[in-house]
């Protein structure tokens, strides 16, 4: 829709924001024949959307469900227990496939499309959108809120002025901000008296300042075991993947720690990740293990000795970090320095420097705080006719589709609570 700088837009619902939660949200309030605008900055809806998933969109998470809430996402997860109950997974899931998106469920639990393009994920939103007749305007920045009571009365735009009756505030966070997630919303929420928790970049890859990483950029390491050490104490531990790369370290279980990472690096004791590549053979095991490699190449050189336990491109680096001759005969290496192996194996440390910023965090943790939030519908404690959906609140998940569940489900409730609110007071009005 083209506005123009003079005009004065009517809705009975507005949505701030057309990403993913935004978009949902607008669907939803629109669903019971509510008059709905979806106002986005951008020239084009859902920009974060098409580049999650590598552009593949892992939309959801079979694995999350309302009893593994407080698991998944700590203690905020308390507060989507009712969004999950009325929209949860599989309502996400029948929503795309009913837009005609077939899709797959991959390892650990992520659903894709089956086309492996996010295209297909905000097609199926348009398509949506347009069935229930939201009005979208797009290439319109929200440059300020005007309150008055305890009750937004209208938005100024970059080309006019809209009013509406209910308020929906889905601007995301603080990450890639290319996106047009500039973190708008947490301004406007401290204007309306909301506190917001501090936002940190979260699901971020790590810093790293050991020479050897860069023999090995680009290697992925598979079902390995990554913990978190600070002093002398593992702090936390996750099992899977994890990459390395030209400034460090990536992949699933590294986005998944950095938070933890994040916590613990402000206590200002040194932190450092240990990478236990053979996480399930105990340290016995995996002696035996390379006594056995050592006699099948007994008469080989040491170098030449380890294909069978690492990746071709570690072989180098675990040979330089044993300090154990690499020309030497294998059946002269002694116990000590096998036992040293073993330990390393088990124990490959990686120095952290520092978390990379928002400009690579997948998510943004902090927010508005969901204490000063309706869990039941989303509503604002401060704000009468304001309801608030997706990263802009004070909740972030791990990596495998929990975060864009997150923008279905309190999306939904945003929607569906905006709704029911602006039909009363109509209804109240008719009658007066
Ligand atoms: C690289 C990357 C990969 C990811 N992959 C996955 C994944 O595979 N699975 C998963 O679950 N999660 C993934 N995520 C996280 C997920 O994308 C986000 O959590 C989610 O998109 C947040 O949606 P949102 O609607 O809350 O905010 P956003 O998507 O950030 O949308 C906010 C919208 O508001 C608009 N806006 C902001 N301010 C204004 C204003 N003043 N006026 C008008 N409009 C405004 C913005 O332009 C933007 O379009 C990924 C994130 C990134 C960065």
């Amino acid at each position: 829709m083209k506005i123009n700088s003079k005009d004065k837009l009517i809705f009975d619902i507005a949505v701030i924001g057309g990403g993913a939660s935004g978009m949902m949200a607008a669907i939803w309030a629109a669903e019971s024949g509510a008059k709905v605008a979806l106002i986005e900055k951008n020239q084009k809806l859902g920009k974060k959307l098409l580049i999650t998933g590598k552009g593949r969109c892992n939309l959801t998470q079979e694995n999350f469900t309302k009893d593994t809430l407080l698991d998944d996402l700590g203690r905020s997860g308390k507060f989507l227990f009712s969004a999950l109950a009325k929209f949860g997974v599989e309502d996400t899931k029948e929503f795309f496939k009913a837009e005609g998106v077939n899709l797959k469920t991959e390892r650990g639990g992520r659903v894709f499309p089956y086309s492996d393009s996010a295209e297909d994920i905000l097609t199926a939103l348009r398509k949506r959108l347009a069935t229930n007749k939201v009005i979208v305007i797009r290439n319109n920045k929200i440059v300020s809120i005007q309150v008055k009571d305890n009750l937004i009365q209208s938005l100024s735009t970059k080309k006019g002025e809209i009013l509406a009756k209910q308020f929906i505030l889905c601007t995301g966070g603080k990450s890639y901000s290319g996106t047009g997630s500039t973190g708008d919303g947490y301004s406007w929420a401290e204007q309306f008296g909301h506190s917001v928790i501090e936002p940190e970049p979260a699901l971020t890859p790590i810093r790293a300042n050991d020479k050897w990483i860069e023999f090995v950029v680009g290697l992925t390491l598979k079902n390995v075991k990554l913990s978190v050490v600070q002093n002398n104490k593992v702090q936390d531990e996750r099992f899977g993947d994890m990459l390395f790369t030209h400034i460090g370290v990536s992949g699933p279980i590294v986005l998944d720690m950095s938070k933890k990472v994040g916590e613990l690096m402000k206590k200002k004791a040194k932190v450092h990740l240990s990478i236990d590549l053979k996480p399930t053979l105990t340290f016995d095991a995996l002696d035996k293990r390379i006594q056995r490699d050592f006699q099948k190449y007994q008469n080989k050189q040491f170098k030449n000795s380890l294909e069978d336990l690492f990746p071709q491109r570690l072989i180098p680096v675990m040979i330089r970090l044993s300090k154990i001759n690499m020309e030497k005969k294998v059946n002269k290496v002694t116990k000590e320095e096998r036992q040293n192996l073993v330990k390393l194996t088990k124990n490959l440390i990686v120095s952290v420097t520092e978390l990379v910023g928002f400009g690579q965090a997948i998510v943004t943790s902090g927010g508005i705080d969901l204490k000063e939030v309706d869990s039941q519908t989303t509503n604002s404690r401060k704000i009468k006719n304001l309801y608030l959906a997706g990263e802009v609140l004070d909740l972030d998940g791990p990596t495998g589709g929990y975060n864009l569940q997150i923008c279905w489900s309190t999306g939904f409730l945003a929607g569906v609570s905006a709704a029911a609110a602006f039909k009363k007071e109509q209804g109240k009005e008719q009658e007066d």
